[in-house]
C-alpha cells in the first residue's frame, strides 16, 4: 500500500514540476466522482481531487477562487506538511487524524508547522467535500438533529453566519458531530482543526480572505450568506451517518 501511495505522490510531484509548455497541453484537471480518503489522509499527503468542476459553485464562489484555493492554497499546506515530516518516519506512519490528535507528541521544532499545515489539510479536505451542491435544506435524521441540538435550520444558519462574520481575522465556522450524532457549532481561528481535540467536523466554512476576496473583497457577510446555496446536503448527510458509525475519517 505504501508503494501505491508513494507512486501516486511521485506522479503528482512530477506534474507540479512540469514546464509551463507541458502544463498547457495537459487535459483539464482530473475530478473525482467520490472522495478517496487514502489519497488525502496518509503520508505523503495529497490534495484530494474536487468532486465537481471549478465553476460548479458559481455564482456563490467563483471558479478562479476555487482553482487558486484548491490547487495553490491547499497545495501549499500539503507541500509544507510533507516537507516537515520528511525526516520523521515515525510520524509518517500516522494517519492525518492520528497526527493531529497526537500533536503534543510531535517534536517541538516542527510542531507549529504540523499544527498549521496538517490542520489546514484537514479543514480543506472537509471543505471540498461539502460544496458543489444545490443548497436547500437537510432532511431526515440530520434535520432532526439540527432541530434538537441547534434549534432548527433557520437558527443554525443565523448563529453560524454570526460566528463566521464576527470571527476576527482568519479561521473557520464549523458544525461538529460526535459519535452519538450530537451537533455543536464552534469557531476556530487560523487552521486550528477540531481533529486536534479528537473531534470530527460535519461541515464548515472557510472565512480566510483567500476563500472569498477576489469576488467579495471586504464583504465577508455576503460570502457567508451565499455559502448555503452551494452546500451538498446529501453528502453532508452521508458524513453524518459515517460519524455515527465511527467511520468519518476527516
Ligand atoms: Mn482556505
Amino acid at each position: 500500500m505504501i508503494d501505491l501511495f508513494r507512486r501516486r505522490f511521485l506522479i503528482g510531484a512530477s506534474l507540479l514540476s512540469s514546464t509551463p509548455l507541458i502544463r498547457a497541453v495537459l487535459p483539464t484537471p482530473a475530478f473525482a466522482k467520490e472522495f478517496d480518503p487514502t489519497a488525502a489522509l496518509v503520508f505523503p499527503y495529497t490534495v484530494p481531487a474536487l468532486l465537481y468542476s471549478y465553476d460548479a459553485n458559481e455564482p456563490a464562489i467563483d471558479a478562479l477562487t476555487m482553482q487558486i484555493h484548491h490547487d495553490k492554497h491547499h497545495g501549499a499546506y500539503v507541500t509544507n506538511l510533507n516537507a516537515a515530516l520528511n525526516d520523521h518516519p515515525d510520524l509518517q506512519r500516522k494517519t492525518l487524524p492520528e497526527l493531529l490528535a497526537g500533536l503534543n507528541q510531535v517534536p517541538e521544532p516542527i510542531r507549529t508547522t504540523v499544527h498549521n499545515n496538517a490542520g489546514g489539510h484537514a479543514n480543506h479536505t472537509m471543505f471540498w467535500q461539502i460544496l458543489g451542491g444545490k443548497g436547500g435544506e437537510p432532511k431526515g435524521d440530520l434535520a432532526a438533529a439540527i432541530q434538537r441540538d441547534l434549534g432548527g435550520f433557520d437558527k443554525l444558519k443565523a448563529d453560524f453566519n454570526l460566528a463566521a462574520t464576527k470571527l476576527f481575522g482568519s479561521g473557520w465556522a464549523l458544525v461538529l458531530v460526535d459519535g452519538e450524532g450530537k451537533l455543536s457549532l464552534v469557531a476556530r481561528p487560523n487552521q486550528d482543526s477540531p481533529l486536534i481535540e479528537g473531534k470530527r467536523v460535519l461541515f464548515g466554512n472557510d472565512v480566510w480572505e483567500h476563500a472569498y476576496y477576489l469576488k467579495y473583497q471586504n464583504r465577508r457577510a455576503d460570502y457567508v450568506g451565499a455559502f448555503w446555496s452551494v452546500l451538498d446536503w446529501p453528502r453532508i448527510a452521508a458524513r453524518y451517518a459515517a460519524a455515527k458509525a465511527g467511520t468519518l475519517a476527516a
